[in-house]
Parts: C-alpha cells; structure tokens; sequence
C-alpha cells in the first residue's frame, strides 16, 4: 500500500509513534514490511548514506516501491540524511515518500533557509520533508559531544519553513550497539512547548524500552532504527556460518538471519504502534 497520508504526525497526535528502519537490500526490506502487516502499522524503509554508496536511489526506489505497493500497510521509503540538494532532487524525482534535509551541522540562517527552499521542491510532489535542529553524534566514529535542540530555534524552524517532520537531539545518540543512553524529557518537553511539529528520534537503537512508552505520550511521531537490525542479522550469520561451515548458499544462509531481523522488527513496531494502557 502506498504512503499518501502523514502518517507521522497523525501518529504524534494519538500517542502512537511510526518506525523507520534503515535496509540495504531486498532481504530486511521485506521482513521489515512483513512485520509491519503483522503489526498492522505503517513503516518506513529509509535509506542512509552507505545503502545509497553501493547503488543509486533509483534503483533503491524501483525497488522499495514496488515492494511497498504490494503491502496490506502503508509502506513509506524515505531519503535519510542528506546535505545535498541535487540529491534530495533525485530522490524526489524517483519516488521517494519523504526526504530528510540534514542541516544541522549549517549555521541556523542557513539550515532554515535551505530547509524551506528543499520544502517547497517536496510539497509540489506531496512528499514529506524531515530536517534537523541540534546535532545526534555517532559513536562509531568516536563522536561523543552532544549539541541538544535549542526550543528556541525550534520555534523559528516551525514559523519560518514548511518543515513536516522535525528531528531533535535530546540525549540521542547514532549507532549504539551495546549500551543504551537516557532521553533528556525535561529538553523535550522545552522544545514541544515552542514548536509543534511532530519531533522524530534518530538513534533509537540505543534508547530504553521504557522511556519509548513515555515517549510515545510526547509529540515524537517517528523514530530511526538502524543498529539494531544490523547487529541482529550480523550476529546471527555468524552463527549460521560457524555451525553450517559447508553452507555455500546466501539464500539458505540469510534465511535465520532475516528472520530474526523481522521478529526484531516486529518487536519494535508493536511496542512503538499499540495503545498505551
Ligand atoms: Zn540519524
């Protein structure tokens, strides 16, 4: 099915929070979409720099749509981090369902500007656009100084661009694969009471189980997923090759791996998608 709606913010107003994972190939696609239909929730198939290194987001949205239209749930495929205009362009012209500007790392003026400007190419097409205020460092390259979202330039991103989806540093990390940090909700909650677009969670790999039930009461409406199935279908081939050590065969190789990957999956769409009791 396809993603026509705004599924995110409709989500943020209902307690409920959407999942997009990042994939690098037919395989966890699937299974990430299997267990959405299982989770009778929407998803998003995102695409991050290195899936998008090895082949061009043409190729990745024939792909991911044609993958999504035959869903029972609304499958989104979303353009992840990405500083260049052309390329959001493209991604856009391809038949991405969102794209994400990230100008973080620009000055305010500028991160704003440009944000409106790619906003303005993506609602001609009605496609969503995410952006960034405040920066998530990555750990696997050694990043540990946290810049949280200032509530204030929140407030101007929201009055001054037609940003859909806005993603916020709050404790947040990328690529956590052993430990798990804190969300910092008081941040949070400053950011929500001066700008009410629906908020989006990069690194949610290393965010506690518990702290997503309180989130899913805030206005965070999308969470980003990457690490955690990596590690799941990673460490579960290594298994498969160690103790199938004539196993030649990446079908009959990938079959526990990708598995595992949608149970994970689902286990993350349901907690993230069920009603609060
Ligand atoms: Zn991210």
């Amino acid at each position: 099915m396809k993603w026509e709606q705004d599924y995110v913010a409709q989500a943020a107003q209902r307690q409920r929070i959407v999942a997009g994972f990042n994939v690098f190939g037919y395989e966890d696609a699937q299974a990430v979409i299997r267990a959405a239909e299982r989770a009778d929730a929407p998803v998003l198939l995102m695409l991050n720099r290195d899936a998008r290194a090895v082949m061009a987001i043409e190729h990745w949205a024939a792909l991911l749509n044609s993958l999504a239209e035959s869903s029972r749930v609304p499958v989104g495929i979303h353009l992840d981090h990405c500083t260049e205009i052309k390329t959001i362009i493209r991604a856009i012209d391809a038949g991405f369902t969102s794209v994400m500007f990230d100008g973080s790392h620009f000055p305010i003026t500028e991160n704003l500007k440009i944000t409106q400007e790619v906003a303005q190419h993506a609602h001609k097409k009605n496609i969503f656009l995410e952006a960034e205020l405040g920066t998530v460092p990555y750990s696997d390259i050694g990043e540990t100084e946290i810049n949280l979202t200032d509530p204030e330039e929140a407030r101007k991103m929201q009055e001054q661009t037609q940003v859909d989806w806005l993603a916020v540093s709050v404790g947040n990390i990328h690529r956590l694969a052993t430990r798990k940090v804190s969300i910092q909700f008081p941040v949070l909650q400053q950011i929500e009471d001066s700008c009410q677009l629906p908020l989006v969670i990069h690194g949610a790999s290393g965010v506690k189980d518990e702290e997503i039930s309180q989130l899913k009461k805030t206005r965070v409406g999308k969470m980003n997923f990457g690490t955690v199935l990596r590690k799941t279908f990673g460490d579960c081939l290594r298994s498969e090759m160690r103790e199938k050590p004539d196993e030649f065969d990446r079908l009959r190789l990938f079959r526990d791996p990708v598995a595992q990957v949608e149970e994970q999956a689902f286990h993350i769409i349901h907690m993230l998608w069920q009603e609060e009791k």
